[in-house]
Formats: structure tokens, C-alpha cells, sequence
């Protein structure tokens, strides 16, 4: 297949590569000057879209998003689809499969979870909303990037699963890293706690695959310092969206609402960004609670 890939980033650039990899003709384009092994590179984002049969987009936000796909659905050929595998905010994915069926075209959300290690490794797990028939045409390039690719539904339903998960997970890590500042407090040893909550009803990935506590559990960002892993600032971005989604539904998510908070004050107050989302814990290991 011809490709366009538009954000050849952190995500975009392993992604685009392996493509490449695989044989396929892969024209990118960045904003900012970028050399990515089998891409070529063209100056703008509308000569890397005009001919190619997917559109695939790697991009910061919804409204970098919209501003992309407004340029470039005008000129790309009929019969191509636009994926976007960004993480963005349901309205936003859902306003592009829009302005893409106005252009005759088909339109895939397809956010991602493994990170950059899953990107450069070509295991991530797509979550996919859009029609089925699109689905269909992108599944070798999704079998290239990823391990797993799961149709959630129509537009807008990948960016749902995502959010819903990294919802989970961001309330779970705090769960798990409050707990373990209680067990300090109460000289439970750390090691002991994990032997336990690994195998009862406490356990969870944060716990047993992404243990927040240095050298306990497999290897994990903690073990090298809090390097990221999962940045504690995109675990705020995925919050944030869950918050507005569920605002804009009307949805009642205090756990998430809470999580959102917290991983504010340690993105924005304590330290916390550039850190890995399990350094959290550091923040309850050194604070005394008010009861
Ligand atoms: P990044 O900032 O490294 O990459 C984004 C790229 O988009 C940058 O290179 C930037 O120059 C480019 N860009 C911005 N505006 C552009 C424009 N108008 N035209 C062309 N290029 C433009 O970010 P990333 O880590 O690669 O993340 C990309 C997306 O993947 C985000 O939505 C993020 O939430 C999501 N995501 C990231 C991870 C992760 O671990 N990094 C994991 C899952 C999902």
C-alpha cells in the first residue's frame, strides 16, 4: 500500500518505520524536521496524503487533529481511509468521520495502548471505531504495528475504550500506590504485600505487572528511577478527556473525577511531570495523611 503518515513523533516515527519495514511505500511529513529509516519525507502534509490509499495520523491533540484533517481529506484520493491512531477527545473523532464521509471517505479512531516500546517493537493493541468495512482494508497494517487490533464500534468507540481503560488504570495505580504507603506506615514489608495482593482479590496489572514500588514484582519503571514507561503528564492528558467526555454524557465517575485531581496537583505541583504515572507513589510515601 501507499501510506501518508502525518506526526512522525515518539509513537508516529517506530510506527511509520516499521511499515516501511514491511514493504510498504511510506511518505511522512512532521512540523518539525524529522529523518525516520525507509520513510520518505515530504514538505507538507497534503503531498504525503494526495496519492496514498490510508492516511494514518499520530498527532498531539483533537484540535491539531481537526486542523490536519480538514487539510488534508480535500485532497486525498477517493476510495483511501483516514486512521487516526492519536489519543484524542471523542468529539473530535467523531467530527472527522464526519467531515471524511462529506469527502466520500472512510474514517478510522484507532487510539493505542503499549506505548513507545510497543511502537517501536510493532505489539500495540489498537482500539478501533469506525465503519467495519475500513476496519477490514487497514487489518494488515494494524497486524504490522500491533498484536491486536479489537473493533469497538462506530466512530468515536476507540477513543471510548481507551479513555475507559486509562480511567481504570489511573485510579488503580493510585489505589495501589496509597496502599503501599499504608503498609509502610504499618511496618508491613513491601515484599510481603506484594506476595500477597499479587495472588488475592487486591491484584491488578498496576500491582502485578507494573509494581509502582522499586525492586519488588518484575522489573518496571520503578526499578529505573521513575523513567517513563507511561508519562505521569499522559496519564493526566487520558483523565482529562475522561472527565470531559463523561461531562459531556452525564456520567457519574468519582473515582475518576478524584484520579483526575490527583494527578493534576502531581503533574502541575509536585514534581511529577516527566516521571513515570507509578512515580505517584513517592507522593504518598512522603506525606502524613489528615484524619
Ligand atoms: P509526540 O509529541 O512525540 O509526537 C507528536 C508529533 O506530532 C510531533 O512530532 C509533532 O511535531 C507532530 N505535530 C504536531 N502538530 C503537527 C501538525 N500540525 N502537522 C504535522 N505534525 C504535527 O507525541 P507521541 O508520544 O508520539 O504521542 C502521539 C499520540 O499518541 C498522542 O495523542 C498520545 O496521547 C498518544 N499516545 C502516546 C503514548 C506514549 O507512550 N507516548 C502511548 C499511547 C498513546
Amino acid at each position: 500500500m501507499r501510506i501518508g503518515f502525518i506526526g512522525l513523533g515518539n509513537m508516529g516515527a517506530p510506527m511509520a518505520a516499521n511499515l516501511a519495514a514491511a514493504g510498504h511505500e511510506v511518505w511522512g511529513f512532521d512540523q518539525i524536521d524529522v529523518t525516520v529509516p525507509g520513510v520518505s519525507v515530504t514538505p507538507n502534509a497534503r503531498d504525503a496524503a494526495k496519492q496514498a490509499d490510508v492516511v494514518i495520523t499520530m498527532l498531539p491533540n483533537g484540535e491539531i487533529l481537526r486542523s490536519v484533517a480538514h487539510d488534508v481529506l480535500q485532497v486525498m484520493q477517493p476510495g483511501a481511509s483516514f486512521l487516526d491512531c492519536s489519543t484524542v477527545d471523542v468529539d473530535s473523532s467523531r467530527a472527522v468521520a464526519d467531515l471524511a464521509s462529506q469527502s466520500g471517505l472512510l474514517a478510522l479512531d484507532a487510539p493505542v495502548s503499549g506505548g513507545i516500546t510497543g511502537a517501536a517493537a510493532g505489539n500495540l493493541t489498537f482500539m478501533v471505531g469506525g465503519p467495519v468495512e475500513a476496519f477490514k482494508r487497514v487489518q494488515p497494517l494494524f497486524e504490522i504495528m500491533g498484536q491486536k487490533a479489537v473493533h469497538c464500534g462506530d466512530a468515536g468507540a476507540g477513543q471510548a475504550a481507551k479513555i475507559c481503560n486509562n480511567m481504570i488504570l489511573g485510579a488503580t495505580m493510585i489505589a495501589t500506590c496509597e496502599a503501599f504507603a499504608l503498609a509502610d506506615k504499618l511496618d508491613l514489608d513491601r515484599q510481603k504485600m506484594f506476595d500477597v495482593v499479587s495472588t488475592s482479590s487486591g491484584y491488578s496489572w498496576s500491582m502485578n505487572a507494573y509494581c509502582p514500588a522499586p525492586g519488588v514484582g518484575p522489573q518496571s519503571p520503578a526499578d529505573n528511577g521513575y523513567q517513563p514507561g507511561f508519562a505521569a503528564e499522559l496519564m493526566l492528558k487520558d483523565l482529562n478527556l475522561s472527565q470531559q467526555a463523561a461531562a459531556a454524557v452525564n456520567a457519574e465517575t468519582p473515582m475518576g473525577k478524584h484520579a483526575q485531581q490527583i494527578y493534576a496537583q502531581f503533574v502541575e505541583n509536585e514534581n511529577g511531570m516527566g516521571l513515570d504515572f507509578s512515580a505517584i507513589l513517592q507522593k504518598f510515601s512522603q506525606q502524613d495523611g489528615e484524619h
